[in-house]
C-alpha cells in the first residue's frame, strides 16, 4: 500500500475494518439483544464494542468503548443507560493508538430530521476522495473511519426524506458495505450491489415482540433467539419501523460477489451465509484439497480452530484418522491483532499448543485455512517437529493469499503477503515443511458448489486469491496519481 502522508487520510497504514453489525426494532431489552448478537458476532473484531439505542421519547443513548462486548456491556448500570425498544450495535477490528476511541461505532449524528446511528461493515474505496471533496465543503470530521463519509453525505444531501438520502449517500460511495442505521422511526439495513458483506434479517418470536433483527450473520440471531428470515440480498435497503418492513433496490441489478474469504475464515462455522452452511462449506473445502493433494500419512491434525472444519472433511475424504493433535488455548485474542512481528511469534506459541502423544513418530498433515504472513504457519511446524513428527505436510484450505483486501478483511500490505512474494516451492522452504498444497481456485468453487471459477462471471469476490478487483479503488488509484505527480520535475 502507498505511503500516506495526507493529514486526511487514515492515521494507520491499511483500511481494515472487519466488523460486526446488528440491529433489532420493536422488543423489550433492545440493547441486551445487541449486547449478545454483538458477544455472537465477537471474531468479527475485538478491538471496540458500541451499541446506541432509541427510547421510547425519541431519545438516542449511546454507549461505547475499547476491547471486548463482555468488557463493555457486562455492567447493569451501563444496559440501563441504553433504554429503548430500538438499537444497533457494532464490533470493531481496526486502528490502534489514541484516536480509536473516537472511531468507535456505531456513528451518531443531529440532522435537521433528528437524530442518526450507523454501523458499518465494510471497506470504502472512494472514502479519502469523498473526505476531501466534503472537507473542502466545511464538514468537519470527527473521526478518521472512512464510515463518516456516510454521516456526511446524508447530512448535505438536499434530498428530504431519511431514506432518500441515504441512497444519495450510497450512490456516490464506493466498495463494500453492510450497513445498519436508526433513525427516530425506523430500523434500516443496507448491503453494497455486490453484497461483498454479509447481512441477514431475522424475526424474533411473537412473545418477544415479533420484531425485526438485522445480523452480519445468522448466529447472532440463533442467539437472541430470532428466526432467520433471509439475507438482505446485494444493492438492497431496508426499511424497517412500526408498520413492518419495506424493501428497496435503488442501484439497478448486478452480479453479486460475496466475498469467498467469509466461507475460507471469516464467518463463524454454525452461520448459514447466502444460504450455504459455513461449516459444511470447510468440510467441503477440506474433501476437495484432499482430492487434488493428498499425500501418504498418520494423522490429520487441524490448526486451531479455523483449520478444524476442513481438517474434518480432509481426514474422511482421505480416510485418515483425524486427531487434534495442537490444542489451543482460548484465553488468548487472535495473533493478528499483535502489532508487531516479534509479539506475533510469541503470541502464536501462547495460542498453540502440541499434543505429543498424537504427534510423536507420525507423518503429519497440518491443515489450516490460510496463510498470510506465514509467521503461524512456520511456528506451528517447528512445534510439530518438536513434538517428534516424522514429517509435515501442510494443506491449505484457500489458494494462495496473493491479494490485500480493500473490501472488509484485515489483510497486510502485499510486501508482506507471503504469497505474493514467494511460490509453493520457496514457502515450504521457509516455513519447513516437507510439501506444501493449497486448494486450487476452481476446487474451491467447486467445493461451494459451483462448476468451477467462470472467469468472465466469477460468482464470488476472490481478489485476495486472484488480484482481480470488482468494485474500483478509487482511493489508492487517486493517492498512486498523487504520488506518481509529486515525482514528476515542477513545471518551469
Ligand atoms: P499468518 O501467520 O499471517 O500466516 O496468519 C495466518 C493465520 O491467520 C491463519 O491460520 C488464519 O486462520 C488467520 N487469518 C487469516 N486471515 C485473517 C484475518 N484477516 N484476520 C485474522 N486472522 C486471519
Amino acid at each position: 500500500m502507498m505511503p500516506n502522508a495526507d493529514p486526511l487520510l487514515h492515521d494507520d497504514d491499511k483500511p481494515h475494518e472487519e466488523c460486526g453489525v446488528f440491529g433489532v426494532w420493536n422488543t423489550t431489552d433492545a440493547s441486551a439483544l445487541t449486547a449478545l448478537g454483538l458477544h455472537a458476532l465477537q471474531h468479527r473484531g475485538q478491538e471496540a464494542a458500541g451499541i446506541v439505542s432509541l427510547d421510547e421519547k425519541g431519545i438516542f443513548h449511546a454507549h461505547k468503548g475499547l476491547g471486548l462486548v463482555g468488557e463493555n456491556f457486562g455492567d447493569a448500570k451501563v444496559m440501563a443507560g441504553l433504554p429503548g425498544r430500538a438499537s444497533i450495535g457494532h464490533n470493531r477490528y481496526a486502528t490502534t493508538g489514541e484516536t480509536a476511541l473516537r472511531n468507535v461505532q456505531p456513528l451518531y449524528a443531529d440532522f435537521e430530521f433528528g437524530g442518526f446511528a450507523v454501523a458499518h461493515n465494510g471497506n470504502l474505496t472512494n472514502a479519502f476522495v469523498l473526505k476531501r471533496a466534503l472537507v473542502r465543503r466545511g464538514c468537519l470530521f470527527q473521526s478518521t473511519t472512512d464510515s463518516e463519509v456516510f454521516v456526511h453525505l446524508i447530512a448535505i444531501s438536499l434530498y428530504t426524506t431519511v431514506l432518500d438520502r441515504l441512497i444519495d449517500a450510497l450512490k456516490q460511495v464506493q466498495g463494500a458495505y453492510s450497513l445498519v442505521a436508526l433513525h427516530n422511526g425506523a430500523l434500516i439495513g443496507a448491503r453494497d450491489p455486490l453484497g461483498v458483506r454479509p447481512l441477514v434479517l431475522g424475526r424474533l418470536p411473537a412473545k418477544m415482540g415479533g420484531g425485526y433483527v438485522l445480523a452480519s450473520e445468522t448466529c447472532a440471531l440463533d442467539i437472541v433467539g430470532a428466526d432467520f428470515q433471509r439475507d438482505i440480498e446485494p444493492g438492497e435497503i431496508v426499511v424497517i419501523d412500526d408498520t413492518g418492513l419495506h424493501s428497496t433496490k435503488p442501484f439497478g441489478k448486478v452480479a453479486s460477489r460475496f466475498c469467498i474469504f467469509e466461507y475460507i475464515y471469516f464467518a463463524r462455522p454454525d452461520s448459514v451465509t447466502e444460504g450455504t452452511p459455513v461449516y459444511a462449506t470447510r468440510k467441503s473445502i477440506g474433501a476437495e484439497l484432499a482430492r487434488e493433494s493428498h499425500v501418504e500419512a498418520d494423522v490429520v491434525v487441524p490448526v486451531p480452530d479455523s483449520g478444524v472444519p476442513a481438517a474434518m472433511g480432509y481426514a474422511s475424504e482421505a480416510g485418515i484418522p483425524f486427531e487434534l493433535g495442537i490444542i489451543r488455548n482460548h484465553y488468548v485474542g487472535r495473533t493478528f491483532i499483535e502489532p508487531t512481528d516479534q509479539i506475533r511469534n510469541l503470541g502464536v506459541k501462547l495460542k498453540h499448543s502440541a499434543n505429543r502423544p498424537i504427534l510423536a513418530g507420525k507423518r503429519v498433515i497440518l491443515v489450516d485455512d490460510s496463510i498470510v504472513r506465514g509467521t503461524t504457519s512456520r511456528k506451528i511446524v517447528e512445534m510439530v517437529r518438536q513434538a517428534g513428527a516424522t514429517e509435515v505436510h501442510m494443506r491449505i484450505s484457500s489458494p494462495p493469499t496473493t491479494h490485500s483486501c480493500y473490501y472488509g478483511i484485515d489483510t497486510p500490505e502485499r510486501s508482506q503477503l507471503m504469497a505474493a512474494q514467494h511460490d509453493v516451492a520457496e514457502m515450504a522452504r521457509i516455513i519447513g515443511v516437507d510439501s506444501l498444497a493449497f486448494i486450487s481456485l476452481d476446487g474451491l468453487y467447486r467445493a461451494l458448489g459451483k462448476e468451477g471459477r467462470d472467469p468472465k462471471k466469477p460468482a464470488y469476490c476472490d481478489a485476495c486469491f486472484t488480484g482481480e478487483y470488482a468494485i474500483p479503488l478509487t482511493d489508492w488509484q487517486a493517492n498512486e496519481e498523487k504520488q506518481l505527480s509529486l515525482l514528476q520535475p515542477a513545471a518551469q
